[in-house]
């Protein structure tokens, strides 16, 4: 007796978008429903590991891919764990998948955009509807009885029904009877080069059947012995010689979902206090998904080829989230758990060995950004040149994609902040571009220049028409721009760049140390002290305002600016956590005023010098990109002014 379901709206909705799309690339639905096939397989070598009966005495696993003309199906069966009856009703019937809910969360609404986004992430079995007008699927669980099989069948729209069927082999097959426009699928070259092109390193054998030509029908008849139609041996297995970069490519957008192609990869079996291999590659593009912290890692966790698990976040750290590939460990337990893998020291080394490697392949593509130049290129081949043109930019590129999330690691890896540091880029008063190194602005510094000056901002232009950068500006030195909202908390943790202090210009005092002569500082000294009562008085005006109220030489143009003390938080980054909804200390700045700006001298014995002196604050805080507290009050005040 056949039983109806509804499908999960979601699934409902998803079905309507797979079914009524016009695809670009209809090929894919066969790589998603091989990946399931597969992973089927590596369920029961897993769950087998406890209970060595559930192979039923057919130990040996894989995946058949068959098609009939006359009866327009292909079907793809597989003799992994396979599902009980309720298992169809649920696995088939939801969205469980997260990638699929990202996914299901990504559609715009416009039909074209949205088909293409199918190809990116795959739908899963869903995917199959995209060329079958019906699906059947028949399964049964291993270890469970021949009666506890179960037919699953749809037709996309809103249901689906089951019913209990008796099913020797265990394992499932999906059969789809293939819509009219797709009937080239009903051919065995054509099934077999997508198979090579997607799923040629599924690790177990795909097979399917043999073809003769017969001389009589003058056509191919298919005949009873089967044969692999993949290489069936995991990539990351074989030799490197003899795996070439289209390979690698493929290997890469398989287990990334990703359309393009990496901008790197290194490949290596390491060896040491604990074996393994390694197959890591640096993403181009990152995904939208990139600032969810709590985002699994993008490493598959194999152990001696047989799978563990997708995102073993174990064994990357958290910032380098986004680096895809694959570890093979020759050490771990086959039974390896989540929790398990936190607190093994064989992990460890791989997750410490994982890091070094990415950072190696970052110093590489950073080393080979720019092109050599005079001698150093004419010294190469042809061939050289060739290389050096592919590579040059490559790192900017990964730079403007994965930048950002790099600078978390200045907080989180401790160990390998240096090798961090060096990788960091900034735009500078000196370079738009985010192309600036620590290094190379150490070896632009000016003579007695004692520190690599920085300002935060919200936008490269706040940072560049910040007042706190003018003196700066007027002794020519170069003050580094940051925009990213890491960049206040990840440079909290980096007080140093190779012997030289890194300094705020927006914090504590400016101390220009050898770069102000003599005569400048004494003469700053005179201003400040003859200043002092106007300075009393601004102090009293603001006092529920600013910390303090002192004479600066940082300004030449402008009257005022704020700064905040050494050590807390700026303004910038107080306002940026508001925003966030999170707590924030309140930080009172201090207001720095320039004596020699003509609105300043003004103040002295001004008949509207508390007026006068909030407005002062309030344009202080409106140039660093702030907000007065009352703007009404400001506005105000500046009107009777103007008036
Ligand atoms: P995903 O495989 O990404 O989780 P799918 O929509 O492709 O999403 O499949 C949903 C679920 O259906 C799978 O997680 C799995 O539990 C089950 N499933 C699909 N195909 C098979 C299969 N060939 N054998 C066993 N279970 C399967």
């Amino acid at each position: 007796m056949s039983q109806q379901h509804a499908f999960q709206a979601e699934v409902a909705q998803l079905l309507h978008l797979v079914t009524h799309s016009l695809y670009s690339n209809k090929d894919i639905f066969l790589r998603e429903l091989i990946s399931n096939a597969s992973d089927a397989c590596d369920k029961l070598r897993f769950e087998a590991l406890h209970d060595a009966g559930l192979y039923e005495n057919t130990p040996n696993l894989e995946v058949r891919v068959q098609f009939d003309k006359d009866a327009k199906t292909l079907t793809i069966t597989d003799n992994g764990i396979g599902m009980s009856e309720a298992e169809a009703i649920d696995h088939l019937g939801t969205i469980a998948k997260s990638g699929t809910r990202d996914f299901m969360s990504r559609l715009s609404g416009d039909q074209k955009k949205d088909a293409q986004l199918i190809g990116q992430f795959g739908v899963g079995f869903y995917s199959g509807f995209i060329v079958a007008d019906r699906i059947t699927v028949e399964s049964r669980r291993a270890g469970l009885k021949p009666e506890e099989g179960v037919r699953w069948v749809s037709s996309g729209s809103g249901a689906f029904e089951t019913e209990a069927i008796t099913r020797v082999e265990r394992g499932t097959s999906v059969i789809l009877h293939l819509r009219d426009d797709a009937s080239e699928y009903l051919n065995r070259w054509k099934l077999k080069q997508i198979i090579g092109k997607y799923s040629d390193h599924i690790s177990l054998p795909i097979l399917m059947q043999k073809e003769e030509w017969d001389q009589d029908k003058s056509e191919y008849v298919l005949q009873a012995d089967w044969e692999a139609v993949n290489s069936a041996s995991a990539l990351w297995t074989r030799p490197k010689k003899d795996i070439s970069d289209e390979q690698y490519v493929d290997f890469y957008q398989n287990i990334s979902y990703d359309n393009e192609a990496p901008l790197t990869w290194s490949h290596n079996r390491v060896e040491g206090s604990t074996e393994y291999t390694q197959l890591l590659y640096i993403p181009a593009k990152a995904p939208h998904d990139l600032w969810n912290r709590d985002k699994k890692a993008g490493v598959k966790l194999y152990v001696k080829r047989v799978f563990i698990m997708d995102d073993a976040e174990a064994l990357m750290p958290t910032y380098l989230r986004w680096v895809k590939g694959v570890i093979d460990s020759a050490d771990l337990p086959l039974n390896v758990s989540r929790e398990l893998l936190q607190e093994s020291r064989d992990v460890k080394a791989i997750r410490e060995g994982n890091t070094r490697r990415v950072l190696t392949m970052l110093e590489d593509l950073a080393r080979k950004d720019r092109l050599p130049t005079g001698e150093d290129w004419e010294r190469l081949s042809d061939e050289e040149k060739a290389e050096a043109e592919a590579d040059a930019g490559k790192f900017t590129r990964f730079y403007a994609e994965f930048g950002a999330v790099l600078k978390e690691g200045l907080g989180e890896d401790f160990g390998n902040r240096e090798r961090l540091a060096k990788l960091l880029r900034f735009a500078s008063t000196q370079s738009d571009a985010v192309g600036v190194s620590l290094a190379d602005y150490k070896a632009r510094m000016k003579e007695g220049q004692e520190a690599i000056y920085y300002i935060t901002a919200d936008t490269l232009a706040a940072a560049r028409n910040s007042p706190q950068l003018e003196v700066f500006r007027k002794k020519g030195i170069e003050v580094l721009l940051m925009t990213d909202r890491v960049d206040e908390w990840a440079l909290s943790f980096l007080h140093e760049f190779d012997g030289t202090p890194l300094q705020s210009v927006a914090k504590g005092a400016v101390d220009l140390g050898k770069l102000q002569d003599e005569e400048e500082k004494k003469a700053a000294e005179q201003a400040a002290e003859s200043f002092k009562p106007v300075l009393d008085r601004l102090k009293a005006s603001l006092k529920d305002k600013a910390k303090d109220v002192r004479v600066t030489s940082r300004l030449v143009d402008s009257p005022a600016c704020l700064v905040v003390e050494d050590g807390d938080y700026s303004m910038q980054l107080a306002r940026m956590l508001k925003q966030a909804g999170q707590q924030a200390p309140e930080v009172k700045p201090i207001l720095e005023v320039n004596a020699d700006h003509a609105l300043v001298k003004k103040l002295d014995g001004h008949p509207q010098f508390d007026e006068l002196a909030h407005i002062l604050f309030d344009q202080a805080l409106l140039a660093e990109g702030g907000l007065p507290e009352d703007p009404a009050a400001y506005v105000k005040r500046v009107n009777a002014l103007l008036v």
